[in-house]
């Protein structure tokens, strides 16, 4: 009896426009897996029967995003550690029996990203302290940086993540914003945009030239578009700077090794989505 290939994908909601699908199909293709990978674009009140139905699906695993990512842990059967520290799930692996077994690849991604990118970052302003966030706190903090400030819109949001981390992670002084200035950019080494704004053309550039500075790396997490305002003033002022793009790549590539147990050709999934993004 030769066993159907699995099937993968993404559960999020809004998802229509996810780069996801181009990658993870790009990667079976080269490694000549039958697999595919697709969308599950859900709303809140069919979280619970897709999940129900698992155990009679074909689904080998699949990738979380917004707005599901702390949700999923009040299903998942276990959790590696990262998703424990993090309080979130990007990536859930389905067993024969319907058992979900959850990681978090964002922030892994994140931390692998910074690397190929050789940035050492001592001293960190972030704003927005959601989903995406929580993982990058989490890489930076690991990372043992000296500083890491975080602004938000909600105080309260920021608070609680600033406790969180405050409570885990000894080696870092954490701090929390009220309004942008407070970040103190001019004595950071690394910015990084964890909100969404800039994703719509009409957003506003949460920063000013006035607050960058020469040494200052620019990293926003928005990779649609490729280049929000904040990586064009960036650019304009002459800062090393990336969007989100490759983020994106390396979680994929880590949950791509975790459905396959194959190692993820990155290359090809880097081109895939460069492509994709173009369209
Ligand atoms: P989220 O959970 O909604 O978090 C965004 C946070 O930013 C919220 O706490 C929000 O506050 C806050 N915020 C909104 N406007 C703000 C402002 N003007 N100033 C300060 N804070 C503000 O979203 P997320 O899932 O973390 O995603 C954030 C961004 O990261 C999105 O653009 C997403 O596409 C991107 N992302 C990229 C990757 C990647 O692989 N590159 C991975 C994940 C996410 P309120 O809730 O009060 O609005």
């Amino acid at each position: 009896m030769t066993l159907k290939p699995k099937l993968y994908g993404l559960v999020g909601f809004p998802i229509r426009h996810s780069l996801s699908p181009c990658m993870h199909n790009a990667a079976f293709s080269a490694l000549k897996i039958k697999s595919r990978y697709k969308l599950f674009e859900l709303k809140s009140n069919q979280l619970k029967s897709f999940i129900g139905n698992l155990a009679k699906s074909n689904l080998g695993g699949f990738n979380v995003t917004y707005p599901y990512k702390e949700i999923i842990l009040d299903y998942l059967h276990s959790k590696n550690a990262g998703v424990k520290e993090i309080g979130a799930a990007n990536t859930v692996l389905v067993d024969k029996f319907g058992r979900l077994k959850g990681f978090n690849t964002d922030y892994l991604g994140f931390a692998r990203h910074l690397r190929k990118l050789k940035v050492k970052p001592k001293r960190v302003a972030v704003i927005g302290s959601g989903g995406a966030a929580k993982a990058v706190c989490f890489a930076l903090a690991k990372m043992k940086v000296a500083q890491l400030c975080i602004y938000d819109i909600d105080k309260f949001k920021a608070l609680s993540l600033f406790k969180r981390l405050n409570a885990e992670f000894g080696q870092t002084k954490f701090d929390v914003a009220t309004r942008i200035e407070e970040l103190e950019i001019q004595d950071k080494d690394l910015l990084i945009n964890a909100t969404p704004i800039g994703m719509q053309e009409n957003d506003p550039c949460l920063i000013n030239e006035g607050m960058l500075h020469k040494g200052l790396f620019v990293y926003d997490l928005i990779y649609n578009p490729s280049e929000t305002k904040l990586i064009i003033l960036a650019k304009k002022c002459g800062l090393a700077h990336a969007n989100g793009l490759g983020m994106l790549l390396y979680q994929g590539a880590i949950a791509f090794e975790k459905f396959t147990g194959k190692k993820a050709p990155v290359e090809i999934m880097q081109e895939a989505l460069l492509k994709g993004a173009k369209l």
